[in-house]
């Protein structure tokens, strides 16, 4: 884990807080993960990579009658959810995990789902307690776990497996900016001759403002809580996920009920 003052690729240009102060409070820390092809083992955090699965409970498999590619092939029926993302709490700080857990793990279903809020992939999320895993075999080595076969998952939404350099960061709001800001920020860009998005963080991510690509859509619970912003995952070179268009999965938590309700969406450009 290293730390940079922000921005995802290196030192700013210049102090953004000194032209525009009054964005400061909006900044939120955020890890980005930074994906590199390799082979993980199931005991680091990794994307697309073996996870730490408790022995005694079954892979989960994604049984969606309707669930297709981008082709429209007819449903392959159920297939196996893939891994993609494994995370344990030393590698990203600010993240907050429920008690007594420290690893969280998002797999879904890479095909499309006309039935999900995202119309995109199946996510599900686990939190769980390392030293409390079993280790299962890893599912990165072929015949160990279910893998999709060719034909039962969607190639923009199977990550190719990678290990993680998280970075925390400092996240300033691209399209989360609230409005009163924009006249603003318009002007200073203008004027010093830089985009705010520059100074946002645009890709796979922990905490933070959701990755997005098209306008906010922030899901509420059941009980009417706005959720907060849990996992960017954008698609990009090193995990071969293309997701439609560079596109990206944003999930999200709600803090405030009991067993961390989740939602998902998706875009692309
Ligand atoms: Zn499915
Ligand atoms: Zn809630």
């Amino acid at each position: 884990m290293t730390t940079e003052g922000a921005g995802p690729a290196g030192p700013p240009l210049f102090d953004i807080a000194r032209v525009l102060p009054e964005l400061v409070p909006l900044t939120r820390r955020t890890t980005a993960l930074r994906p590199k092809r390799g082979a993980p083992t199931p005991y680091e955090s990794s994307l697309g990579g073996p996870l730490l699965w408790p022995g005694d409970t079954p892979w989960p498999v994604c049984d969606r009658p309707d669930h297709h590619d981008w082709v429209e092939s007819p449903s392959p029926g159920a297939v196996p959810m893939v891994p993609v993302l494994q995370l344990f709490a030393r590698d990203v700080p600010q993240l907050p995990f429920p008690e007594g857990t420290d690893v969280l793990q998002l797999l879904w279903c890479a095909l499309l789902h006309p039935d999900e809020p995202s119309g995109a992939v199946r996510p599900v999320l686990h939190w769980r307690t390392e030293s409390a895993l079993v280790p299962l075999v890893p599912s990165g080595i072929p015949g160990d776990v279910p893998r999709p076969a060719e034909g039962e998952y969607e190639p923009d939404f199977l990550p190719v497996a990678c290990t993680l350099a998280p970075v925390e960061c400092v996240d300033y709001p691209n399209r989360d900016l609230p409005e009163e800001f924009v006249p603003r920020v318009l002007r200073a860009e203008e004027e010093f001759g830089f985009f705010l998005t520059e100074f946002g963080v645009l890709e796979s991510k922990a905490g933070g403002y959701p990755a997005w690509t098209q306008p906010p859509d922030w899901p509420y619970c059941a009980a009417g809580h706005r959720m907060e912003h849990l996992l960017s995952v954008t698609g990009d070179e090193e995990s071969r996920m293309d997701m439609g268009d560079a596109g990206g999965v944003y999930l999200f938590v709600c803090t405030e009920c009991p067993g961390l309700p989740y939602a998902s969406r998706y875009d692309c450009h």
